[in-house]
């Protein structure tokens, strides 16, 4: 082995755990563009918000400025169940690729929702019960973050109501048997039981839904349903707040050895991991006290970072939700039929965007059957069936670690691993059956959709 002190498995132990989570937000020259009103392009305050989201969850959302926010016991407790999560040295993948690269990766997966996104459920639930309501709605496209959801709400005994985009719904029946296991209620996307779902359906009869369009459906229930409020599993500041518990946690194992990442990578779907993980690597760039390569990876199909307009944006296809400024595809963007990579939203986090556009990070997009490559060649090793998004990660970590075989540089890289993929066996069956094609959008495609971008003052 390369170095016979650094174990496999890097833990922490519960007094190690992080009490605060970090705000990255509060280390920014150039803050997040506030949300807007739809219709006065007016900043949306506190009171503004109340009638979406939960009164505590809208002060973190607007808070640019506190660092460390407690995060409260009985969430910390929480954590504990499935947490602190192991930061995984990739000695066997290491070994398979014969690079001179240190490959680490933190591990989220070790939870039934298979996922990151508990990190943040708890803490959203945790904030509702305690503003006495009766119950939560949220979209869910893959269905990690509707599962996590139902696990926190039925584990505070909140109601919960996951509209689930259509084309998973079908492919992924289990997923939707998990949920309704902790007591949530689940209907595809687009559904009859909301006036946005009632007219996506009567102007696409046959559509599959969309992350967007599922989030207009879930907001609509929530502002119509007295006690309820809607909760968002990415793309928020407060969601990215939560996952900063990521990025805590491996910089804590890391510091324990004296291990420095040179590059850190993570997939980029709204955000909410890979600016969990990177916050507070972030937050030290920021202040300039060292630097690191931060890597977003995106799917080809979906390539909001890569190819997308920074922009205010709507946040769901209904055109029901504040305005936020983004890398964005257009709202009206669905990716194509054949993406079975998740990481399908429009948008991506108004905090990284800005971080991206101020030149912090980096952006990279690559094809879903290159994905899916790195994938099996990282279950084959590791032992861990990765997740599809996961695996964009995947993908440029091993293309990273080939470059250092060439180079012969020790480069330290570390990934963020976010998931399991057991759900998502269709998407692997077509893989192996050679019948997953890649599909990247043209330029055209995303001009047209581009021209329906909302036309907001001072936005050229
Ligand atoms: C939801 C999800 C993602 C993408 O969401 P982000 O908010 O971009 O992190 C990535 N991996 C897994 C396993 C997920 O469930």
């Amino acid at each position: 082995m390369a170095n016979e002190k650094i174990p496999y498995k890097i833990y922490l132990s519960e007094e190690e755990m992080p009490r605060d989570w970090y705000n990255v937000r509060a280390d920014m020259k150039n803050k997040p563009a506030p949300l807007l009103n739809p219709g006065t392009g007016e900043p949306m305050g506190f009171e503004d918000l109340r009638p979406v989201f939960c009164d505590e969850l809208i002060r973190q959302e607007l808070d640019d400025t506190t660092k460390n926010i407690p995060i409260p016991q009985e969430i910390r407790d929480f954590y504990k169940m499935y947490r602190p999560s192991p930061l995984v040295r990739a000695y066997c993948l290491e070994e398979k690729l014969q690079t001179p690269a240190k490959i680490y990766y933190k591990f989220e997966g070790n939870n039934t929702s298979g996922s990151h996104k508990l990190n943040s459920a708890i803490a959203q639930a945790y904030y509702a019960k305690k503003q006495g309501l009766k119950g939560v709605t949220t979209e869910t496209g893959a269905g990690q973050w509707g599962t996590a959801l139902s696990m926190a709400c039925a584990y505070l005994d909140l109601d919960c109501k996951v509209y689930m985009v259509k084309v998973s719904y079908e492919q992924k029946p289990f997923r939707r048997e998990v949920m309704r296991t902790y007591g949530a209620s689940v209907t595809p996307s687009p559904s009859m039981e909301t006036e946005i779902g009632k007219k996506i359906l009567a102007e696409h009869p046959g559509t599959t839904g969309s992350l967007g369009c599922a989030i207009s459906e879930a907001v609509e229930k929530a502002t119509g349903t007295p006690g309820y409020r809607y909760v968002l599993g990415s793309v928020l500041n407060q969601v990215l707040l939560h996952q900063s518990v990521i990025g805590l946690e491996a910089k804590a194992a890391m510091d324990k050895y004296g291990i420095v990442p040179d590059v850190i990578i993570g997939c980029a779907g709204g955000g909410s991991n890979l600016g969990g993980l990177i916050s507070p690597f972030m937050g030290e760039k920021l202040r300039g006290e060292r630097d690191y390569r931060i890597i977003a990876v995106e799917p080809a199909s979906c390539p909001s970072f890569t190819r997308g307009r920074f922009a205010y944006d709507f946040c769901d296809t209904g055109m029901v939700c504040p305005l936020a400024k983004m890398y964005t595809l257009g709202s009206g963007f669905i990716p194509s039929a054949n993406h079975a990579g998740g990481l399908r939203y429009h948008g991506m986090s108004s905090t990284l965007s800005q971080l991206y556009h101020d030149g912090y990070m980096e952006a990279t997009s690559v094809e879903q059957t290159r994905v899916f490559e790195a994938a099996e060649q990282f279950a084959r090793v590791e032992g861990i069936l990765p997740a599809p998004e996961s695996s964009h990660a995947i993908r440029v970590a091993i293309d990273e670690a080939l470059k250092c075989k060439e180079t012969g540089e020790e480069k330290t890289i570390l990934f963020g691993l976010t998931g399991t993929g057991y759900f998502d066996m269709v998407a692997y069956e077509k893989f192996h059956n050679g019948e997953m094609t890649d599909y990247i959008p043209t330029d055209a495609e995303l001009e047209e959709s581009f021209a329906h971008l909302p036309k907001v003052p001072g936005q050229e």
